[in-house]
């Protein structure tokens, strides 16, 4: 059984299954790959001078398929919670896991038929992005009353990401590196 099931596959999605995939928890991402960022030109996303929307998605797919998430090119049609384990459907197929993050930009279906808890128009979540369903995570432009900016999804899928992880723990998770883990993996030269 998977981990953790992430709905949506842009900014927030991506950083938050880079998060939890590179962490040791087995991450499927489902993503119909109509994220804003393909209409995006970045001049305020740090770290990135000025980048073309859709170069930066690439770049990011590819470091997290280095990690080994399970990427599908799928529409979620519907998901579920039954006794603490989410059911994620599409045409095809059904998934299950222990913790759902939802990340469809501004699109706030899935996170209505869940039963999660809203504030006017937007999902109700707590500084770790995690809805009134427990165990559920909404995260990005569903979340925000158009303050919509990819680094701010990055951001909230991140802080996602490190709630399940510290679940997972038992006590506060902190996805630290230092250089030699670079050298580790690259060689001396990357460090
Ligand atoms: C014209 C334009 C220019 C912009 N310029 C900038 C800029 O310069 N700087 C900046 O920071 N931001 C910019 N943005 C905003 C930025 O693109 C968004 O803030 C960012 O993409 C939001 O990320 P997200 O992950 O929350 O949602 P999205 O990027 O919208 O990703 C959501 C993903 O979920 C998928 N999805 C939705 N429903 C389902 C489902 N049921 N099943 C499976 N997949 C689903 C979608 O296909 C999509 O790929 C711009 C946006 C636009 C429209």
């Amino acid at each position: 059984m998977t981990d953790v099931l992430v709905v949506g596959g842009g900014p927030a999605g991506l950083s938050a299954a880079l998060f939890t995939q590179k962490n040791g928890l087995d991450t499927a991402v489902f993503d119909t790959d109509e994220t804003w960022i393909h209409k995006a030109h970045l001049f305020n996303y740090p770290g990135i001078g000025s980048q073309d929307g859709t170069a930066f998605l690439e770049t990011l797919r590819t470091q997290v398929d280095s990690f080994g998430v399970d990427s599908h090119e799928a529409e979620v049609t519907d998901v579920t919670e039954s006794d603490g384990t989410f059911t994620v459907t599409t045409d095809d197929s059904e998934h299950e896991a222990d913790y759902l993050i939802l990340a469809t930009g501004a699109n706030r279906d899935l996170a209505e038929s869940l039963g999660c808890d809203f504030e006017d128009d937007l999902v109700d979540v707590d500084l770790s992005m995690e809805t009134s369903v427990a165990d559920a995570y909404a995260t990005g432009a569903m979340v925000r009353a158009e303050e919509w900016q990819a680094v701010i999804s990055a951001g909230d899928g991140a802080a996602a990401a490190l709630n399940i992880l510290s679940k997972e723990e038992g006590e506060h998770f902190h996805d630290f590196d230092v250089p030699a883990d670079a050298a580790a993996v690259f060689g001396p030269d990357e460090e």
